[in-house]
């Protein structure tokens, strides 16, 4: 049996919330740790928002400018019906958001941000191929053990492992995560096929139909060069037991054939598509025990339809950092119960509106998410 080797703080997963948490934690200057499973990341086609709450965040941490640099900057987030054309919603974003909200409002390819976050991280700390695979709280440490047979003891543990996470296991018992009944395809577009069509596709627009059915379509790149969309559909099941499947062009004429020009032209430049199906869970009612903690998806899942998800993750990093900062990591169980009291109510109402599908079809104030400012923000 392999030797253990000990460790201050293990995050465990170094998806978009645990990298944040490793960036933010060392910031502050705690020992951090993150293990994992994946040997490697790669840029899987998809795109992300991330609002003026989290690029505080990165401003904290060095990154704002980078990502801003790659990033889309968006005027407006519109809504636009699927089949009229007809504006449902103009919301401001650009300059409006930076000024209003304190930072800028991008859209991003969600593997460019990752790796802007992964590289920044100090690499002799962030162990891949690491696949959690037992916990053992014991009275000093929580004992780690991997599938590569190394054995790591951890004075506290961040399970940033998502939907699936072991560390929300460990806390709650085993549960599948609900399927939605929704699913999303997701396609990366034929830009000069776009460009032929002679027609304007807006950075940041959301078509929508009955049921709530929708298309997001957005710029991931400043300089315009490439352009994605991702769905929301509700369906009868999922009988895959793969993250995602292939979808096709002739599914999404199927879905969203003959409606307004743009969509039709949209769906006319798309060449490969994935269906990814979207899982969810209740809130918690339980985010941490002794030295076990939870952040993101581990703890709060929910349908992208707010595209906040992540956003939300990496909040709850910050959250987080500035509690342990605050209360000291040998009041450790002090430190996740204020964690816990800031964070409960704002993750779970998001968790809440996105599920719904609601957010910004219609004019209203998005303040409430964009403003807030998770480094400052009272705690508890
Ligand atoms: P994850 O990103 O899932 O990371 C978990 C990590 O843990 C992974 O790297 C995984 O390999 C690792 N891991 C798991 N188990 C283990 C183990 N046992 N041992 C070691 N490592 C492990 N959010 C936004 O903010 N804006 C958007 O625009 C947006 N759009 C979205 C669109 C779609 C279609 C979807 C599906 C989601 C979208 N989201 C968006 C949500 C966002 O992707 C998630 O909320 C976010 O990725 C959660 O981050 P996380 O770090 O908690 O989990």
């Amino acid at each position: 049996m392999s030797s253990i080797e000990t460790v201050d703080i293990a995050v465990i997963g170094a998806g978009l919330g645990g990298a944040a948490a490793m960036a933010l934690l060392d910031h502050a200057g705690f020992s951090v740790h993150t293990f994992e499973q994946a040997p490697e990341f790669h840029r899987i086609g998809a795109g992300i928002h991330i609002g003026p709450n989290v690029m505080k965040i990165f401003r904290e941490i060095g990154l704002e400018e980078r990502l801003a640099t790659i990033g889309s900057h968006p005027d407006f987030w519109f809504s636009r019906d699927g089949n009229t054309g007809e504006y449902l919603s103009k919301i401001r974003l650009g300059d409006f958001a930076k000024k209003e909200y304190g930072a800028p409002y991008i859209t991003i390819h969600r593997g460019d941000m990752h790796a802007v976050q992964i590289e920044a991280l100090p690499q002799d700390r962030v162990h891949f191929g690491h696949k959690l695979t037992a916990i053992d709280e014991r009275e000093d440490d929580v004992l780690l053990s991997f599938d590569n047979g190394r054995r790591v003891a951890a004075k506290l543990v961040i399970g940033a492992d998502g939907i699936n996470s072991a560390i929300r296991e460990m806390l709650l018992g085993v549960e599948k995560p609900r399927f939605s009944g929704w699913v999303g395809h997701r396609a990366l577009v034929n830009v000069e096929k776009l460009r032929a069509s002679g027609l304007e596709f807006e950075a940041c627009v959301k078509w929508w139909w009955e049921a709530s059915r929708h298309i997001m379509a957005y710029d991931t790149k400043g300089d315009g060069s490439e352009y994605y969309y991702v769905t929301g559909v509700p369906v009868d099941g999922w009988e895959h037991d793969t993250a995602f499947v292939d979808s096709s062009r002739e599914e999404m004429e199927a879905i969203f054939g003959n409606s307004h020009p743009v969509v039709n032209a949209l769906i006319d430049a798309t060449e490969e598509v994935t269906k990814w199906p979207f899982w969810s869970r209740d809130p918690l009612n339980l985010w941490s025990r002794g030295r076990l903690c939870l952040l993101g998806d581990a703890c709060h899942p929910m349908r992208p339809h707010m595209a906040q998800g992540a956003c939300m993750a990496i909040e709850d990093a910050a959250v987080l950092t500035r509690c342990l900062t605050e209360c000291g990591t040998e009041n450790y169980g002090e430190a996740f119960q204020l964690y816990e009291q800031t964070r409960l109510e704002r993750a779970t109402r998001v968790q809440t509106i996105s599920n719904a599908n609601t957010w910004l079809k219609e004019p209203e104030d998005p303040a409430w998410v964009y403003a807030y400012d998770p480094l400052t923000a009272p705690l508890g």
